[in-house]
């Protein structure tokens, strides 16, 4: 990590210098940039990444009187916890979670079909899908994560428990702030206090019931019924061999669970679908017990035996497979010339299946997406436009999903085939979906479609494993100045930046001939550079465009003095040098990020990364006008 760039600091590096000296009220402030609606993982995850800007003065409540503290949903994708590397807390989480390394499957014996037996066991995540693993840890611990980031950032943001979201009013005609939001305290010796609140933007983060949602006038489709699901996180004695991988048990006669290990070493997490409920019927109706779903969990495992110690945490729940048709507050017919004011997130514009473990993980990239979006415009970086790509965005990936999610959950469901039903499914007809399936569940299967954020794949080939629309997949680098090996996306922060990662051809970097010199020197000085034209003056020379460099040379071939001056901007009030922009391929390891990530030798490429670290755009390195033509599509003059 770097600091000290404004001048030596003292104690936690993570701690950001204070944005004004913030009193701390008990009231909600009158007037804010950005409100949220909801402290879930969704909500959570915009408050972190909009507390990382100092100029933005962002709100959140809940009307919870204070943070989650148990149960919820617990599985982190792969690409979540690439987000979490971002946002700086991924160590902490992978030290504490469960690692999902394995999963397991179990079906009737066929000799004596009341009882199980194991009928696989494959690796959970396919090699080389990303650096981090698919892991297990309480929601609650994330949330606290993300509170401390909070905490830490420039503005100091703590969300205000205790406030019920009751109504919102949007003003057309109103430039400043045009949404008002009215709120009913909850919280002890205030009950039924209102508070109005104005806001520039506004962003329901209030989970599946979402009264923001009913406000703007959306509501889910999907199924007609839910269903309901018992889940358990158990302290328990059992010789069932697989208690601490992830077992999918699919029964005989008595239903099927899934076993997930949790953080701690003994904690386990067991999933129970129950049944589907009539439209008309709340889980909460059926009073369903704990001991009724431990006793249900001893029939399906048998002939092993579960003698439940202590229950953590358990609930009943029901949910559907729904998906909201728009996530903002715009009508379609009316987007050409209305812009959006008011956001919907997470459980409030998707419902999942806890099967797939979707919906945590989901709502958090909703969010992600949502940030540096609001940020851009509220900092006049881009036009008010470019909020209406996060409904386009999000909406058609959370439907693929939704999809997935059905089928998943429909084959989990369904009878086995035995002698009595042969037209059941196989056991290893599960288990060769869940493998194919492993993109979906990683969190890695997004992409999003040619738009003015994601670019056409004329140049794909430039780059064939950095597939334009996804996520950058990152590979390990070493970073030229100090031989430390790394990672390419870990120099990617949630700080609302551009990259643009310029990949050298094989000719020397130093010949002012050589494509990156000449594409160095455009971008520091040519009439069309876009990181001059992007930027602010008086902001440092990569605080909108964060270039850089990747070369084909091993580090210690390359003298850092001779370098391009660009890839050694001086910044900050000091004017230190920035000597992290210069990376090179980790050849010792044998990891060479130009075979591993497909990139064309021959030629190199410009990969340009959006902030919530998805690819936007592959060029040639002197495809200097498509460059500055990509930028003017989504930024403003400086
Ligand atoms: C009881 C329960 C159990 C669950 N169990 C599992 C599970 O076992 N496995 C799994 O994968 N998923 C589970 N889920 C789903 C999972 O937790 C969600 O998919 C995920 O939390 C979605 O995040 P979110 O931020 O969109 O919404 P949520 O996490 O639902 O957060 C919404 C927040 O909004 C607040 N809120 C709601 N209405 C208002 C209002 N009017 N005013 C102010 N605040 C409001 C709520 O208090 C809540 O804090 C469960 C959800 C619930 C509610």
């Amino acid at each position: 990590m770097q600091f000290h760039l404004n001048g030596f600091k003292k104690g936690d590096p993570d701690v950001a210098e204070p944005a004004e000296a913030l009193a701390p009220s008990d009231r909600l402030p009158s007037e804010v940039d950005v409100l949220i609606i909801g402290c879930g993982p969704a909500g959570l995850t915009l408050a972190a990444q909009l507390s990382a800007f100092e100029d933005i003065r962002t709100c959140i409540v809940d009307q919870k009187t204070g943070p989650l503290q148990l149960g919820q949903a617990d599985g982190v994708a792969c690409r979540s916890v690439e987000m979490f590397h971002a946002f700086g807390f991924s160590e902490r989480l992978l030290r504490e979670a469960y690692w999902v390394n394995e999963t397991a499957f179990w079906k009737p014996d066929e000799t004596s079909r009341k009882n199980i037996v194991r009928s696989g066991r494959i690796q959970d995540v396919e090699d080389g899908l990303s650096e981090f693993p698919h892991v297990i840890l309480n929601q609650a611990r994330l949330h606290e994560f993300y509170l401390d980031i909070m905490r830490k950032s420039p503005r100091r943001l703590e969300p205000h428990y205790g406030r019920r979201f009751v109504d919102l009013q949007i003003d057309p005609n109103a430039s400043d702030y045009p949404v008002t939001l009215t709120f009913e305290r909850v919280d002890d010796g205030h009950e039924g206090e209102i508070e109005t609140v104005k806001a520039r933007y506004a962003v329901g983060c209030d989970g599946a019931r979402s009264g923001v949602r009913r406000s703007v006038g959306r509501e889910l489709r999907g199924d007609s019924a839910n269903q309901a699901w018992g889940v358990m996180d158990v302290l328990a004695v059992t010789d069932f061999p697989d208690i601490r991988l992830k077992s999918v048990i699919q029964s005989d006669s008595e239903g099927s669970i899934i076993i997930i290990p949790r953080e701690g070493g003994y904690l386990v997490r067991i999933y129970m679908e129950l049944d589907k409920l009539s439209t008309t019927e709340r889980v909460a109706d059926r009073k369903i017990t704990v001991d009724y779903l431990i006793a249900a969990a001893q029939r399906i495992l048998h002939p092993y035996s579960l003698d439940v110690k202590e229950v953590a945490w358990w609930s009943v729940y029901e949910i559907g497979q729904r998906l909201a048709d728009k996530f903002d507050d715009v009508p379609a017919g009316e987007v050409a010339n209305r812009q959006p004011r008011v956001f919907i997130a997470g459980d409030a514009c998707h419902t999942h299946s806890p099967k797939a473990g979707q919906g945590m993980n989901v709502s958090m990239q909703d969010a992600f997406n949502l940030g540096w979006k609001l940020a851009h415009v509220l900092r006049g970086w881009s036009g008010p436009q470019l909020l209406h790509t996060y409904s386009e965005e999000r909406q058609a990936i959370a439907k693929i999903l939704i999809d997935f999610d059905r089928e998943w959950a429909a084959m989990l469901s369904a009878p086995l085939k035995s002698a009595t039903n042969p037209n059941g499914v196989e056991p290893a007809e599960v288990q060769r979906y869940f493998v194919q399936s492993g993109r979906y569940t990683a969190g890695t299967a997004t992409v999003y479609s040619p738009s003015v954020l994601t670019g056409r794949g004329t140049h794909q080939q430039l780059a064939r494993g950095l597939e334009i629309g996804t996520r950058l997949h990152s590979a390990p680098v070493i970073r030229l100045v100090d031989a430390k090996p790394t990672h390419l996306g870990h120099t990617i922060k949630a700080d609302g930046r551009w990259r643009l990662f310029a990949f050298a051809d094989p000719q020397d970097p130093v010949d002012p001939s050589s494509r990156i010199q000449k594409l160095c020197d455009f971008l520091a000085d040519g009439l069309g550079s876009p990181v001059r034209r992007h930027t602010l003056g008086g902001l440092d020379i990569d605080a909108v465009i964060d270039v850089r460099a990747v070369f084909q040379q091993s580090h210690r071939d390359l003298a850092v003095e001779r370098m391009p001056k660009f890839l050694l901007p001086n910044k900050g009030r000091l004017g230190l040098v920035d000597y992290e922009k210069m990376y090179c391929p980790d050849l010792k390891s044998g990891s060479d990020i130009y075979e591993m990530r497909g990139i064309d030798r021959q030629n190199g490429c410009i990969i340009i990364v959006r902030p919530d670290q998805y690819v936007a755009h592959v060029l040639p390195l002197d495809a200097h006008e498509e460059l500055a033509a990509f930028f003017d599509g989504v930024l403003k003059a400086a």
